[in-house]
């Protein structure tokens, strides 16, 4: 029997939802006649802001800008260093470097895949100005230790939220546990717009009129630049979109934990993998797995050969990539990582049938 292809990500249930919302939201922008910033990007800035407790939220162009901007609002800038994780999407240690400063990479722990607190404190030198954690997968990084060492020796905290929306630590939404946070609204985020997007959050009114100024050109007057700054502004259309996704938001990332959990059921008794565990807060951007003995890219291609579409996030850790070009062996646990996880095809709208067919698929390919 020719089975349906799955893919690792389809979109097309949750568009069919809420279809005619989208469509009444952008008919309306498309009346208004106003499509860069204004009124519906406004209206986005006050919810979103609402819903994760926070005072300000600005607009931004994507989830990069929205790093790059916040670190400038923050202050830093060239001569700075800021310590960060080698394995996460270039655009976190990218946009460091945007900016001239410095990333300085601390190993993960391999139970959570995010920022290891306990070796970060050895990479502290009197140029470090900030850290930046990121929720890898959705899993919020243990926040507690970053936040006491960021006291002890004065940095500053953004962080790299593009992963998880509306995850939680300790009851307090990420992105609003340190100076800043940003998010990135790429389409295939927890909470994604139909084109690029970003977000940065904060609660200092300094950090945000910073970064107002310099997502329009470094002016907060038209016409009147005071900085270099840029063009970088959430459009109206994204905007309407995020406003129709927004309060279904909390029951996707609830659905995505509960397929998550399912997961963890069907695959319970299969040997040579390791499975993520459901911590608190986490709201699984990603169901990743990791394929003991170097069995990974083997288990990717038969699946693909039963049409089941996965992802490795990231093969290569940062740290190696060749515009940092640092030794191998410097972060092994990221290294390590890097050759063993798998992400499973995971959306919210997913029907245990689906699940079901993909964890027989992997059973049958891991013990062939
Ligand atoms: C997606 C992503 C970004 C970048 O967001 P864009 O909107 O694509 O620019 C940054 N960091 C992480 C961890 C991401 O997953």
């Amino acid at each position: 029997m020719l089975q349906a292809k799955i893919p690792i990500l389809d979109l097309s249930h949750e568009i069919e939802f809420i279809w005619d919302e989208l469509n009444a939201a952008i008919q309306r922008v498309l009346r208004s006649g106003q499509f860069i910033l204004g009124p519906e990007v406004e209206a986005f800035e006050q919810e979103v802001a609402q819903y994760l407790g926070v005072k300000h939220a600005i607009g931004l162009n994507s989830g990069t800008d929205a790093l790059f901007i916040g670190l400038r609002a923050l202050g830093i800038g060239p001569g700075d260093e800021v310590i960060t994780t080698p394995f996460t999407f270039f655009a976190t240690a990218e946009a460091i470097s945007l900016v001239g400063a410095t990333p300085v990479f601390v190993d993960i722990d391999p139970a959570t895949f995010n920022l290891n607190p306990d070796l970060i404190k050895e990479r502290i030198t009197p140029r470090t100005k900030a850290i930046l954690p990121v929720h890898l997968y959705g899993r919020p990084a243990e926040m507690e230790p970053i936040l006491a060492l960021a006291g002890q020796h004065g940095l500053k905290i953004l962080e790299d939220c593009a992963q998880a929306f509306g995850a939680t630590y300790r009851g307090k939404k990420v992105g609003t546990l340190g100076q800043a946070g940003a998010f990135s609204f790429f389409p295939s985020k927890n909470l994604g717009a139909y084109g690029d997007g970003g977000l940065l959050v904060t609660n200092d009114d300094q950090v945000a009129e910073t970064a107002r100024m310099l997502r329009a050109h470094g002016s907060r007057k038209k016409y009147f630049n005071e900085s270099i700054g840029y063009n970088s502004r959430l459009d109206a259309l994204q905007a309407a979109i995020l406003r129709v996704k927004l309060p279904y938001v909390d029951a996707w990332n609830q659905a995505r934990r509960e397929a998550a959990q399912r997961y963890n059921q069907l695959l319970a008794d299969v040997t040579g993998l390791l499975l993520p565990e459901v911590s608190e807060g986490h709201v699984f951007h990603q169901y990743t797995v990791r394929v003991l003995k170097g069995r990974r890219n083997q288990l990717q291609k038969a699946l693909a050969g039963e049409g089941i579409g996965t992802m490795v996030y990231y093969p290569v850790p940062v740290h190696l990539l060749p515009v940092y070009g640092l030794p191998r062996g410097a972060f092994p646990e990221a290294e390590l990582a890097c050759l063993e996880v798998l992400s499973l095809p995971l959306w919210p709208q997913m029907s245990p049938e689906v699940q079901v067919r993909i964890t027989r698929a992997l059973q049958r390919a891991i013990t062939a």
